[in-house]
């Protein structure tokens, strides 16, 4: 298996710096790099800027408006983002119901919601998990039942990521309770208008409310809102699931994580914040993420190279989401470990004290926020089932 990039590769990949050096503007770029949060508006216009270019979507079938790029040219740009410090669009937009709607949806649904779901002039939330239906789905219970051209949904989704800034949600529900769990389950898309939501936030621990509770209370939702057939829902999101592991191993991210985290290294030892010995024991651990990251990077590229071959392996996505989101936050505790007792420093309550408390008063809630990323996208736990079924056969 040939691991090169081809001299058209290298091209394609000065293309992409050139276009990021260019459009990303400079206060997204700084709060990337000092991991502030962005706001809807920030990925609003950020992914407009790349729609501009014909970027905002690029593994769309390219009737739909993607690019016809190669598995190999969409890691470059995965990797090329990540490196400038770029900001990912709407992974529901782009990842979720964008490719749901390419291959399952019906002309009317895709002349509808394509174009604005590119440009997020929709944007939308993923309704899947309840409580009692997370890692085990296909307990969901929130009941849609028939109603002339209408179904009438009564039940409790969580978890709803960003439902508070949602125009439109993409649904799992019960239309048959009758057989086998995964069975009789349908896939509706929702106006989050709709009389009969009431959405409620769940803090977290962060200090940021992106987590939501979201009820439907005799909820009508149109039967063209359905996406293929009633009660093969699940087959629609088993097909979800996997274009949102796939690109979870965000290793260009965790490349420009461990440059700053050199970096930082660098700049603490320069200033005698540490000393020799503190040193040496940092650049071990450094040293020892480097050589998985390359390692992961390799599996990656393997996986890219047997794809752009016509041969992925099925539990890739698997492997890549499991050791991916390991690194990642592995490096959270690198950078905590960096900013010692400064990472757990209250903010003073000086009223001239306007809250820059630079990167060492961001490590903590970086660390805790970045628990989430081995439990979304199917548990790491539940990825290892997956693993353990399909290579080792157990
Ligand atoms: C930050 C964040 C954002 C999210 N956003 C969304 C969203 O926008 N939309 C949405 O629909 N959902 C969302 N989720 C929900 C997410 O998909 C679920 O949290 C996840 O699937 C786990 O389900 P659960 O929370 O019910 O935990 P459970 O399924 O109850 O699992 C609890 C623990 O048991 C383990 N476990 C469960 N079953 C097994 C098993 N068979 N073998 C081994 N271990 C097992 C799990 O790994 C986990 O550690 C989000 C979650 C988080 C944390």
């Amino acid at each position: 298996m040939n691991l090169d990039f081809t001299p058209e590769d290298l091209a394609f990949r000065e293309d992409v710096r050139a276009f990021l050096k260019a459009s990303l503007p400079d206060d997204l770029r700084a709060k990337m790099i000092n991991r502030d949060h962005l706001g809807k508006a920030d990925i609003v216009r950020w992914q407009r800027i790349l729609n501009a270019r014909g970027w905002a979507v690029p593994a769309w079938p390219v009737d739909d408006g993607g690019q016809p790029w190669s598995p190999t040219q969409r890691y470059i740009f995965q990797e090329e983002m990540a490196l400038a410090h770029a900001p990912e669009g709407s992974p529901f937009n782009v990842n979720m119901i964008g490719p749901i709607l390419c291959k399952f949806g019906t002309d009317a649904q895709k002349a509808k919601f394509l174009a604005a779901t590119a440009n997020i002039d929709i944007w939308w939330c993923q309704g899947f998990s309840e409580p009692g239906a997370g890692s085990d789905l296909a307990a969901l219970k929130t009941s849609a039942v028939r109603d002339g051209d209408d179904y009438v949904l009564n039940g409790q989704k969580i978890w709803t990521t960003q439902a508070q800034h949602a125009d439109w949600m993409f649904a799992l529900v019960r239309t048959d309770a009758s057989g086998r769990k995964q069975q009789g389950i349908t896939f509706l898309l929702l106006d989050m208008k709709t009389p009969g939501i009431t959405i409620r936030p769940i803090p977290s621990i962060d200090g940021i409310s992106d987590l939501n509770e979201v009820f439907f209370d005799d909820v009508r939702v149109p039967v063209g809102n359905r996406i293929g057939e009633e009660g093969r829902g699940w087959d629609y999101a088993k097909h979800l699931l996997g274009h949102e592991r796939s690109g979870i191993a965000r290793i260009g991210l965790s490349k420009e994580r461990l440059a700053q985290l050199r970096h930082l290294e660098g700049e603490l030892g320069g200033s005698g914040r540490i000393d020799e010995r503190e040193r040496a024991r940092l650049r071990r651990k450094l040293a020892e993420v480097e050589v998985e990251l390359r390692a992961l990077e390799l599996t990656q590229l393997r996986v890219v190279a047997a794809d752009a071959q016509g041969g992925g392996a099925n539990s890739a996505a698997s492997i890549l989401k499991v050791k991916g989101t390991e690194l990642q936050q592995r490096m959270t505790e690198l950078v905590a470990e960096l900013a010692g007792p400064a990472g757990i420093a209250t903010p003073s309550h000086d009223a001239t004290d306007h809250g820059d408390h630079g990167w060492e008063a961001a490590a903590t809630p970086y660390y805790f926020t970045m628990r989430k990323v081995s439990i979304f996208g199917g548990s790491n736990e539940i990825q290892k089932n997956i693993i353990a079924k399909t290579i080792l056969r157990l």
